[in-house]
């Protein structure tokens, strides 16, 4: 109908309005693709360095943090704890005699009591604390907002719960924890990271399965 009723000029008019919304929209409809595509690529990249991130900081076997952890995260316990003037304690916990276990069982057999007591002791903290740990049998709990007496109390707990819980059926698997606390002002990370691991030897020296403190390191 415009073909017949209008003069050539006109009739460029409709056909050109046409092609160039058609153009615009394909412009438009291949930048949102393309914001689309990038995001997705975007998200994926973060998604993958999340992923690499949390490996290197988690141990394959107990799913804890690992030690490579323990620095940066020691760190900034003792910076929220001296900002606002806070509490702060480290738990060292050691499965007993755990050579013996590897000899008897197996290495397997051994992986497997670390994978439970790693359990175990998971099941009593909450965010509050961060696990570590820190080789072989050895573990680290950081506790915020803990002082040395309520930190003996969370050990306390904890080792009873190892004792209990049968890691592996015929042989009774225990720890022994050192526990200090961080004092603010006048304290340095090598001696709190000393004292916790003393009290530990300490509760050795004592016979195991038992938690001691810094006070019992001075006695
Ligand atoms: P203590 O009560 O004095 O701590 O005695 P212990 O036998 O636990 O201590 P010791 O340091 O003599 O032995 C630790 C053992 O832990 C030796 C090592 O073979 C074993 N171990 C360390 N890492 C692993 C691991 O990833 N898997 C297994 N299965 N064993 C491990
Ligand atoms: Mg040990
Ligand atoms: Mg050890």
């Amino acid at each position: 109908a415009h073909f017949r009723f209008f003069s050539w000029v006109t009739h460029v008019t409709p056909l050109g309005i046409f092609t160039f919304i058609f153009f615009i929209l394909r412009v438009f409809m291949d930048t949102m693709r393309k914001e689309e595509q990038l995001s997705e690529l975007t998200n994926d990249l973060e998604n993958k360095i999340m992923d690499v991130t949390q490996r290197s900081e988690i141990d394959p076997l107990t799913k804890c943090f690992n030690r490579s952890k323990f620095d940066a995260a020691i760190q900034q316990e003792v910076r929220i704890a001296e900002g606002h003037n806070a509490r702060f304690a480290l738990l060292m916990l050691d499965i007993d005699l755990f050579k013996r276990v590897n000899d008897t069982y197996g290495h397997a057999a051994g992986d497997n009591v670390l994978v439970h007591f790693a359990d175990v002791v998971r099941a009593r903290l909450d965010a509050r604390h961060t696990f570590i740990r820190y080789g072989g049998e050895e573990f680290v709990v950081l506790c915020r907002s803990y002082d040395a007496v309520e930190a003996f109390h969370l050990a306390e707990r904890i080792r009873q719960s190892v004792e209990l819980s049968a890691l592996l059926p015929g042989q009774r698997v225990t720890c022994s924890i050192g526990v200090s606390q961080w004092h603010n002002g006048e304290d340095d990370l090598e001696s709190f990271y000393q004292r916790a691991d003393q009290a530990m030897y300490v509760a050795k020296q004592n016979g195991r399965n038992r938690v001691m403190t810094e006070a019992d390191i001075r006695d």
